[in-house]
């Protein structure tokens, strides 16, 4: 591992220290420890430099100093990356943590979103006007990383996905440029970083469509461990046709102490946390066939859309040890469900899980190349998450991860959703842009042909 600094790259770094707006860190820093952590405790790289970046032209300069120095370059977001692509081994982090601006427009309820802030900071602005952006379930990830993945979560069946609400990007390019992106400039990179992640550039202004959404109804709903075959079945029968206002998601998991009842505390559940977004007096009509279903027990409510969005937060802060695996599922055919009842009964500590999000609705009704996010035809995006605070029980958590994704993926779509992937290799990621791989090393070849960005689920350029 290279983090000594040679003295070409010294010069130029001197002379980004003298230039940047922000600040440079690097491993002589008292403060240089603590900016490398990131969410997954289980990361540990050493960059040889952080440029804290402020404005635009700090990325500007941060680039160019690694171009012209073939120094390794990594751009982190949030820092939320399982598989720590936030981060690099001995080149330069491109940290966008102070590009925060958020400006709502109510009058077209558009929102224009600086590249380094959190899903929180945003639900916080909008909310304010009764607005919602299609993210994910924890509200502490970065936009960055979530909305160029694709960004799946509880908006996904009445909205569409993150990428299907992102109407712009501004971006700077490996060769330092700063374009704006969208279905009419750059068509060919708007289309490609719906999905295809961090490979074409740093994003540092995202503009986004947002809805009318101050509230929604949810919240979790449990039955005993044994039942997770009947409930997956019903749950696969009835969560595709539902209207698009029900979302919920079905997890395997153990329930913590709080807030919970005593009585379900530390036992194995199969869960659904459902979240509605129509008109309440729809509400008990769209609930009934859940009810019937007779839940061991059931937390519902009307709630602010910020409050689920943060609903599991402090179940999972940072720093905790954290693995998973993942891939997409045509339907929960018995085969499936068997094991769904055979791993979750030997989840290996408390806060691991097993979560299974519906494609469908809103998400399924964009076409499989119009962005891209290859899967829009499959039912599931299934995620086998291994959690726990304490190092120690690393093995244990990656070990039931790896031997869960063994068991199911014969019976998978192929791919699996590239923000819920590991630094898994190649044939992986190919697997996880499917038909939509080709297209992607064209673009990545237009505008990063010598595939500068490849701290990330790489695509390789092709002319
Ligand atoms: C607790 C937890 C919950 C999650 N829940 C969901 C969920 O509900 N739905 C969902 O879809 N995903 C979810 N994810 C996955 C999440 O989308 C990915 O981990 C994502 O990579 C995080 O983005 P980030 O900006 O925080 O990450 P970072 O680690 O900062 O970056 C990840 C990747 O994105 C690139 N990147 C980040 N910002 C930019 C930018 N501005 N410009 C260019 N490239 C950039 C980086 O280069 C890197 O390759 C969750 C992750 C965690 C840990």
């Amino acid at each position: 591992m290279k983090t000594k600094i040679r003295s070409h790259e010294s010069n130029a770094i001197d002379e980004l220290r003298n230039r940047i707006k922000g600040s440079i860190i690097t491993p002589n820093d008292p403060e240089y420890n603590e900016t490398r952590k990131v969410y997954n405790a289980m990361i540990d790289k050493r960059p040889a430099l952080f440029a804290m970046c402020t404005k635009v032209s700090d990325v500007q300069l941060a680039i160019d100093v690694c171009r012209n120095t073939n120094l390794l370059v990594a751009i982190r977001g949030g820092g939320h990356n399982g598989g720590g692509l936030g981060l690099c081994d001995g080149g330069m982090v491109i940290d966008l943590s102070g590009l925060k601006s958020i400006t709502v427009d109510t009058k077209n309820n558009t929102v224009k979103v600086g590249g380094g802030c959190i899903w929180q900071e945003v639900d916080h602005a909008t909310h304010e006007h009764g607005l919602a952006i299609p993210s994910g379930m924890i509200s502490t990830t970065g936009v960055g990383g979530l909305t160029l993945g694709g960004g799946v979560g509880y908006l996904s069946r009445k909205y569409g996905l993150t990428i299907d609400n992102l109407l712009e990007a501004e971006m700077v390019l490996a060769d330092g440029s700063i374009v704006t992106t969208n279905k009419d400039e750059h068509p060919n990179l708007f289309w490609a970083i719906r999905g295809g992640g961090g490979n074409f550039g740093v994003v540092t202004d995202f503009t986004f469509q947002a809805h009318e959404q101050k509230t929604v109804y949810g919240g979790p709903t449990l039955w005993p461990i044994e039942q997770t075959e009947e409930i997956m079945g019903w749950f696969d029968a009835f969560i595709h046709d539902a209207p698009d206002d029900l979302n919920g998601f079905i997890a395997t998991m153990i329930i913590p102490e709080s807030p919970f009842p005593e009585h379900l505390h530390n036992k194995q559940f199969c869960a659904i946390v459902w979240c509605y977004t129509g008109n309440m007096d729809k509400m008990e009509e769209t609930f009934e066939p859940v009810t019937a279903k007779k839940p061991l027990f059931a937390h519902l409510g009307e709630m602010p859309y910020p409050a689920i969005q943060s609903m599991f937060d402090a179940l999972l802060p940072t720093g905790y040890q954290w693995y998973w695996r993942a891939d997409f599922f045509n339907s929960l055919t018995p085969e499936i469900t068997k094991q769904h009842v055979k791993y979750g009964s030997q989840i290996p500590t408390p806060l691991s899980q097993m979560h299974l999000y519906p494609i469908s609705g809103a998400a399924s009704r964009v076409g499989a190349t119009d962005t891209a996010w290859a899967y829009r035809d499959v039912k599931y995006c299934g995620v086998y998450v291994g959690v726990d605070p304490d190092p120690k029980n690393a093995e244990k958590i990656t070990k039931w991860c790896k031997d869960y994704y063994k068991a199911l993926h014969p019976y998978s779509a192929g791919g699996a959703y590239s923000n819920f992937m590991m630094d898994e290799g190649q044939e992986r990621v190919k697997a996880s842009f499917k038909q939509n791989y080709e297209r992607l090393t064209r673009v990545k070849h237009q505008y990063d042909p010598n595939n500068f960005f490849q701290v990330n689920q790489n695509i390789i350029p092709k002319a």
